[in-house]
């Protein structure tokens, strides 16, 4: 009977323990390049790992664990963090890497806009120019438009005043 209820004790300590390791992330633990749902699962794979570690060096130091479980269990943990750790890195590249993409493409569209802006005022200008040209300079005797190198007046042949 004590057995049991030490053994009810023991399973209650270790719930305590293990609750806030094994208690679903609240959203706002995820950290701001854990928006993507397969890096958050990294990120908690790898604390998870971390975790492990921890808790065999906690076991070969009190005794529970011999030098020899403890390398073996470590040097494994630490060989699935590393492919965590590298699986973290690759997907942050990917996730990082569009977005670049994103912010170059962004760039080149606002720098191409420009141009095209530019040129339109300056055939605007370029066709008012021209369009004042010809239309500012009128014949002095009867009053015809002239063109901009007509030297007489087409309409009148009137010398025209340069
Ligand atoms: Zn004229």
């Amino acid at each position: 009977m004590w057995f049991l209820i030490a053994l009810l004790l023991i399973l209650l300590a270790g719930a305590v323990v293990l609750w806030p390791f094994l208690r679903p992330q609240p959203v706002g633990a995820v950290p701001a390049t854990g928006e993507d749902p397969r890096l958050a699962e990294l990120y908690s794979q790898r604390d998870m790992l971390y975790q492990a570690i921890r808790d065999a060096r906690f076991d070969l130091q009190t005794g529970k664990l011999s030098q020899e479980d403890y390398d073996q269990q470590a040097a494994r943990l630490k060989q699935n963090a590393a492919a965590v750790l590298r699986q973290i890195d690759q997907l942050e590249t990917q996730l990082v890497s569009p977005k670049l993409d994103a912010e170059i493409e962004a760039e080149v569209m606002s720098a191409r806009e420009i141009p095209p802006a530019l040129k339109k005022s300056a055939s605007n200008g370029e066709v008012k120019r021209v369009t004042r040209a010809s239309t500012d300079r009128f014949c002095g005797r009867c009053g015809a438009s002239l063109r901009p190198n007509d030297v007489f007046c087409g309409k009148c042949g009137a010398p025209v005043d340069q």
